[in-house]
Parts: C-alpha cells; structure tokens; sequence
C-alpha cells in the first residue's frame, strides 16, 4: 500500500488519482457537448413474457460513442451526468427520444410498453412530472404503457420528495419499477409503502441461481413477496436457458438477458415485437 510500500508506490498512487479525475473532467466535457448536440444515442432490450415466450415491452438504455473518447459505458457516463448536473437534460432526452422511437417502430400499437431509466436527481427537478406527462401527450400514448425504473435509493427517506413525484406519476397512470432489487439494502419495509408496478431483480441474484440451492431460495421469496405485493417481477440478466427454466419455475413472469436480445438500435427495434423467444427467438 501507500504507506509501507516506498515513494515510488505513493507516486502511482497519486498518478492514478490524477488518471482517474482528467477522465471524469474530460467525460464531462464531452458528454455536456453530446447533449447540446443531440447525438446521445437510445438502445432498446426486449422483456420477455416467461409464459408466452413473447415480448412484454423495452427497456430504453443510453448509448455515446463519442469521436474522441469512442463508445463510454453508461455506468461511467451516467454517474459523471449525475455528479454534473447534467443527468436532467440527459434523462429528458433518453425520454423523449425513446417515447418517440418506440411509437414509429409499433410498439405502444403492438400494445407493448416502455420502460425508461429515471435517476433520482431528475425527481428532484422541478417541473419532472410535468415534462414526462408533456411527452406523452405529444406523442399521444397512454400513461399506462410508460414504467420508470427507479432504484431503492428513492424509498430510503419515507415521504420523501422523490417519492411523492413518483406517487403524483403513479396517480396519473404511469407504472413505476423498482430496478436492481437485490443488488443494494434490499429493504422490505417501502415496498408495502410505495405501491410499484414492477420489481427488478438484479443481475448478481440471478447470476446465483445456478450455482446452488441458496440462490434459488433467495429469488423465490423475492418473487413470492412480490407477487403477494401485486407486482409484476422481471429477472434482470438472463443468460443461460438454464436460467430462464429456473426464473419461470420459480414464478416469475418477465425475463430480460442477452440469452433472448441485447440492447438493439433503432433499426431493430420493429422486428423484436415479432419474434417469440419460446419457439428459439423466431418471428411468430
Ligand atoms: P439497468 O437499468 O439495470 O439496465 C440493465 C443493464 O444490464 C444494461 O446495461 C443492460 O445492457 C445490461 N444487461 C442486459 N442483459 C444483460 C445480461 O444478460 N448480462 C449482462 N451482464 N448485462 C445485461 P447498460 O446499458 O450498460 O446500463 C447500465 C446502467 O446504466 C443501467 O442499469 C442504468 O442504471 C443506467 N442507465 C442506462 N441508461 C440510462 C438512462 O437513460 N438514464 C439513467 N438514469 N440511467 C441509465
Ligand atoms: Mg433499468
Ligand atoms: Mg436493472
Ligand atoms: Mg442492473
């Protein structure tokens, strides 16, 4: 470490403190440009009905390649727009665009639904409920067929701002998620609060399922809690068939993984609401 070790490993250490803060300063750089251009990209990864093997709805995921910096992972990207101020104007891009992308390709026809990332910060902006309401009269698709993917985070204060916003959303017809369930504190107590529509089981659960019995036993309380709650469960990062045998036994009903579809642009978008992932992914 920094201290046993001679000045030399003081030395790295400090470089790569350095390292690590003229990579956020210069992401931050970039991405405030992107935004300004427009150029952020959305990608959409088809939910899977575990029952009917057919598609339930998308997720919207953002995507930058940037010409300097080439493609940047949105867990880097997304963090650095949230310490930036910069994570509203993002979101209402993602939304926006993703809203609209999704009604050109069919899917709210299709009678499919859209899910869209929201991070906590944009609850607090003023002005979020109305922006999102905004979008959805524009484009003209009904509250119910929009789900924002919130983490724990926002329960974690009862009564908090956060969540009378997304309360105030919930009034008016849109469904609300709770994403990554099992990947933070896990705390029951809010879910019995806050009435979500859908509860996302983190990768790292479903990673387990197959590695032991444990695993199993974890997700099936998780499901059973939530389908006693009312909530529709999604298991998050499906990719073995092993896997999705083991979710749909265990009672849940929506998967999403690479073992059905990755993210897909634009250009894919229309031919997933035709493809049935039980008969191995062919158009029904
Ligand atoms: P998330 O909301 O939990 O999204 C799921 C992530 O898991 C996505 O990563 C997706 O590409 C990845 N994934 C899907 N299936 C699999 C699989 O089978 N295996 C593995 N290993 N990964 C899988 P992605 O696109 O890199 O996004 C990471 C996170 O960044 C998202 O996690 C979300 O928290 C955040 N994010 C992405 N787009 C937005 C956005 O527009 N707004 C906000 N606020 N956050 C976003
Ligand atoms: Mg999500
Ligand atoms: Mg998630
Ligand atoms: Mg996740």
């Amino acid at each position: 470490g920094a201290r046993s070790g001679g000045s030399g490993t003081v030395a790295a250490f400090d470089g790569a403190i350095a390292d690590a803060n003229r990579r956020r300063l210069l992401v931050r750089e970039r991405l405030a440009l992107a935004l300004a251009a427009g150029t952020l990209d959305v990608h959409f990864q088809p939910v899977v009905d575990l029952d009917t093997g057919g598609v339930a709805s998308f997720e919207a995921l953002a995507r930058w390649t940037d010409d300097v910096l080439g493609r940047v992972n949105p867990v880097e990207f997304i963090t650095v727009a949230e310490e930036a101020n910069l994570v509203v104007a993002l979101g209402q891009h993602v939304l926006a665009a993703a809203v609209r992308t999704a009604a050109d390709a069919g899917v709210f026809a299709a009678g499919a639904s859209l899910a869209v990332n929201v991070s906590v910060v944009q609850l607090h902006a003023p002005g979020f409920a109305d922006a999102v309401r905004a979008v959805l009269t524009d484009v003209g698709v009904p509250a119910s067929q929009l789900t924002l993917e919130v983490t724990e985070s926002v329960f974690l204060d009862t009564g908090s701002p956060a969540e009378r916003v997304l309360r105030e959303l919930a009034d008016t017809g849109v469904r609300i998620a709770i994403d990554d369930f099992g990947a933070g504190h896990a705390s029951f107590g809010y879910l019995g609060r806050f009435p979500a529509h859908v509860l996302k089981i983190d990768r790292s659960l479903t990673n387990t399922l197959t590695v032991d019995s444990d695993g199993q036993v974890i997700v099936s309380c998780i499901v059973e809690l939530a389908t006693q709650l009312g909530m529709v469960v999604v298991v998050e990062g499906i990719e073995t068939a092993e896997q999705a045998v083991i979710c749909s036994a265990l009672g849940a009903q929506r998967g999403q993984g690479w073992l059905f579809e990755a993210a897909v642009p634009t250009e894919r978008l229309a031919e997933q609401l035709d493809r049935n992932f039980a008969s191995g992914g062919v158009p029904a």
